[in-house]
């Protein structure tokens, strides 16, 4: 499904409508990570040529992207209670970062936690900025850290990372299951954010673990970031039989475009991949090693850059969504400044590109109102009624 014909001009002025018209929503932005760094100003215009960040208010702005759900991120690390602790500590200064600097440009930005909230700062020209938290291990052993977190506006917890926690097993353990889906605790969490109104986000953990909440969630759930399996076979990917299940649970699989979830990378990339991986892992490593191998790296990838995935190949998987279980329930979830980027979607000011593409396949202004953002606000409702039923 390459692409077959250009975008004409028409099309082109066509999509550019659509695009300022509806609201458009990107479930899985890692900006934090930057803002979190010294220096990094999420108000002030950066260059990815520059220093490779893809996300900020202006280029938000430039490219039409009305909201963002800012990730929460923690790598999981030890599960002993003082590593825990401190995971928490982190996740408590990244809420505050955010929040900071929201209120410090309330011209530009404004916190959203419903869909209300995002479709009256789109009529204000401002940008929407919601909470989304990778990884459950913040949560700790304590269910009531949820209640702390929704109230500083936490609407989805991703309930994994790329290993297994207190909650669940995740898709990527080096180690296998531990649990072969949710823990007790994990069962609990999913009850507790039902009652919350915080969305179950499956991205991330085993399929196992997905098929456990979708047994248990009684609020539709979403993969914030999360690529088809049938397309390009990795495990953080979702399966048409999962992404069917999904659909009944009236849920959204928001495409992930992290060129290796796109699209399989040529054997000799993976080959060249694990052997620097390798040498990252050798515990001694001096600095100058360590810079070494980040040129190896960047190398690497300049080598492999014609292997990069186009919007066109991040569109099918919307596409296949599509034809699987119609346009209700695909959404977008870049994982841009996590490693997502296209080639024709390098920052978040290119987003334009996408809508494009979909003009292009003659999708309607109907069809990409939903998958820009109409779809994952639905489940963000749905989520707060079947709160607000407890
Ligand atoms: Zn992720």
């Amino acid at each position: 499904m390459a692409q077959s014909q250009p975008i004409t001009e028409k099309q082109k002025e066509k999509a550019a409508k659509i695009h300022a018209k509806v609201l458009t929503i990107d479930t899985h932005a890692d900006v934090p990570i930057n803002m979190m760094k010294d220096g990094f100003d999420v108000a002030a215009r950066h260059d990815f040529d520059q220093d490779g960040s893809q996300i900020d208010f202006p280029r938000m702005k430039e490219g039409g992207m009305d909201g963002m759900f800012f990730a929460v991120y923690m790598g999981q690390g030890r599960r002993t209670p003082e590593a825990t602790a401190e995971a928490k500590e982190k996740a408590l200064a990244i809420f505050d970062k955010i929040h900071k600097a929201v209120a410090a440009n309330p011209d530009v930005a404004g916190i959203a936690t419903t869909p209300k909230d995002a479709y009256e700062l789109q009529k204000q020209g401002k940008r929407s900025v919601f909470f989304g938290m990778e990884n459950g291990w913040p949560v700790g052993n304590d269910l009531a850290n949820l209640k702390l977190y929704y109230d500083l506006g936490l609407r989805y917890i991703t309930l994994s990372h790329s290993a297994n926690n207190d909650i669940c097993d995740s898709s990527t353990d080096p180690d296998g299951p531990e649990y072969n889906g949710l823990s007790p605790f994990g069962e609990k969490v999913v009850q507790e954010m039902n009652r919350l109104g915080i969305m179950v986000d499956i991205s991330h953990v085993s399929d196992s673990t997905f098929y456990d909440v979708m047994k248990l969630t009684k609020a539709p759930a979403i993969a914030s970031h999360s690529s088809c399996r049938a397309l390009c076979n990795h495990p953080r990917n979702m399966t048409d039989d999962m992404i069917r299940v999904l659909a009944k649970n009236g849920g959204v699989i928001q495409i992930n475009f992290v060129p290796s979830f796109v699209k399989e990378p040529s054997q000799q990339q993976e080959l060249s991949m694990k052997a620097i991986r390798l040498k990252m892992r050798q515990v001694d490593l001096s600095d100058a090693d360590k810079k070494a191998l980040y040129q190896e790296m960047k190398d690497m990838r300049a080598k492999y850059a014609g292997d990069m995935p186009t919007v066109a190949e991040g569109v099918d998987h919307i596409e296949h969504v599509i034809k699987l279980v119609g346009v209700d329930h695909v959404g977008i979830g870049m994982d841009m400044d996590g490693g997502g980027q296209l080639v024709g979607c390098q920052d978040v000011s290119d987003i334009g590109n996408i809508t494009a593409e979909l003009v292009r396949r003659g999708y309607s202004e109907k069809d990409i109102e939903k998958i820009w953002g109409g779809n994952v606000m639905r489940v963000l409702a749905a989520a707060e009624k079947v709160a607000q039923s407890f």
